[in-house]
């Protein structure tokens, strides 16, 4: 066994990352940073037909954006370089090679039409398993079946190959799992995986054992969608005769859908509002563009603390942790088996518990730059006065100027159920008096104001609710909106006169 925890994440760059492949990165992280151990990316581009332009800077913005840090990898470097496996090519011929010598893989070359021929064959024959594999390999063209001659022909003619894993017959595969315990697998039901091609590209499979074991990795903690892939792993490391280095592996649980019923798509996320990617990502073939966490407003570390909590369980109720919390609590095995339900809401209170905590001069100065682009310039020590009392009725800086557009203009309606409601005969002859008494006051803080004009109304015998409830609508326009009092000190004396004058006048 190597002694130093090395654990990686091994995206293919296809597409975006969706969040189910940001919390395989943060566990990995986290995994790491708990045993003391070192964290690779490694870019597994092998399959060039599925290369998407742009998908690698996705994946590495994204999680440059979660704040989630490699210790090794693509656009880091380190000593088992390269890390993105088309440079690593040369590396694999050999081993392909090793495999076939040894008799645990065979070439292959089959074309595309014999395939399918094959496979209409069994199909015709109703032949459920149509796999190339123990039951086909002997009416095929390849190795096992032509002779050794006809093969170094046919590879030294520079013709099409492939090289495939022989799977063998009858065995029973045991693997643990972290998560699961003992998995089981029937080779018989397993088919002869595509190990390398003679384009010189290896596949998935053979670039990704082979490159684990280069590069010392001791734990592989990867997405249940590639559970099946795991007898064949399993096989090649005993073929290679690694198996005493053999990563240990942990299948985490799928992210389901929010009612509970399959692995959530970016389909779900359009039907229901909300992002399934952590950035925003436009497709570079059809233009279209897919929402992201970052650009929703969601704070990077909120966004982390809800994936954790995303079939990891830290057995104590606790939800709220930092991400050196994280790395303290954090343990594979209490990691489940079942799915998660994916919860638009509760992600959206995990931003809003973050955003509590933030001081108000942090978020003063990410609201500053929305009312800049209203082209509202406001003092910044002001913008943290009016964030200190409406950021506990929002979940995101961007709800703030619903909640206080207010108090940077004068409204512009009035709400007509709340005019009919608080508006009566002797409203505006009050609202008046009140003017006079506003204009006296010099000391214009809340709590003041709020002795003063209280005091007044007691003298007067009128209620608190009669004049607030005009006044709240002479100043907000409705019946919504912080304190009135607070409203009243940060809107300023003669702007809350002016616009108190201004309902008088409209309404009457
Ligand atoms: N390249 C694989 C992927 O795209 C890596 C799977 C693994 O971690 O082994 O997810």
């Amino acid at each position: 066994m190597h002694t130093k925890v090395r654990v990686r994440f091994a995206p293919s760059p296809t597409g975006p990352l969706h969040i189910g492949g940001v919390r395989t990165t943060l566990f990995n992280y986290l995994f790491a940073k708990k045993h003391g151990g070192d964290f690779i990316l490694r870019i597994e581009d092998t399959d060039q037909t599925r290369y998407v332009e742009g998908a690698e800077k996705y994946i590495i913005d994204s999680l440059n954006w979660c704040g989630i840090k490699f210790d090794e990898g693509v656009g880091i470097g380190g000593k088992y370089g390269p890390y993105r496996q088309s440079e690593r090519k040369e590396i694999y011929k050999n081993y392909a090679w090793q495999l076939v010598d040894s008799g645990n893989a065979y070439f292959a070359f089959d074309t595309p039409a014999e395939l399918d021929e094959m496979r209409d064959k069994l199909k015709l024959e109703n032949n459920s398993n149509q796999q190339y594999g123990i039951h086909t390999r002997l009416k095929m063209k390849n190795s096992l079946t032509l002779s050794s001659e006809e093969c170094k022909r046919r590879i030294d003619g520079g013709g099409d190959f492939v090289i495939r894993i022989k799977m063998p017959e009858n065995e029973k595969i045991h693997v643990t799992d972290l998560i699961r315990g003992d998995v089981v697998f029937e080779s018989n039901l397993l088919d002869d995986k595509v190990l390398y091609k003679s384009d010189g590209m290896p596949t998935y499979h053979l670039a990704n054992i082979v490159d684990d074991h280069l590069m010392e990795i001791t734990h592989v903690i990867r997405g249940e969608e590639w559970l099946p892939s795991l007898p064949l792993h399993k096989l090649l490391y005993q073929f290679f005769g690694w198996e005493s280095t053999m990563p240990q592996f942990a299948h985490l649980p799928l992210i389901l859908k929010p009612n509970g019923k399959g692995k959530l798509s970016k389909r779900d996320g359009d039907a229901g509002g909300f992002p399934v990617f952590p950035l925003e990502w436009k497709d570079p073939e059809t233009g279209e563009i897919s929402s992201g966490y970052a650009e929703y407003g969601y704070f990077p570390d909120a966004f982390l603390n809800m994936l954790a909590l995303l079939g990891w369980n830290p057995g104590t109720e606790q939800e709220i942790f930092s991400l050196p919390e994280l790395v303290e609590a954090f343990s594979i095995e209490k990691v489940g088996k079942s799915g998660s339900k994916f919860d638009p809401e509760k992600t959206k209170w995990f931003n809003h518990q973050y955003l509590i905590k933030r001081t108000d001069n942090e978020l003063a100065k990410i609201f500053h730059g929305q009312l800049l682009k209203r082209n509202l310039n406001p003092d910044i020590k002001l913008v943290e006065k009016i964030v200190c009392i409406i950021k506990e009725r929002a979940n995101f800086v961007s709800d703030f100027w619903e909640h206080s557009s207010f108090f940077f203009e004068a409204p512009i309606d009035y709400d007509e159920k709340m005019m009919k409601k608080s508006w009566k005969e002797n409203t505006s002859e009050e609202l008046k008096k009140l003017v006079l008494i506003l204009s006296k006051i010099d000391d214009f803080a809340s709590n003041n104001i709020e002795t003063l004009v209280k005091s007044w109304l007691e003298e007067m015998n009128l209620g608190v609710g009669q004049i607030v409830a005009p006044l709240r609508l002479a100043l907000v326009g409705a019946a919504k909106g912080p304190h009135i009092f607070d409203i009243i000190e940060i809107i300023g004396k003669e702007e809350t006169i002016e616009r108190i004058e201004i309902a008088i006048n409209r309404i009457k």
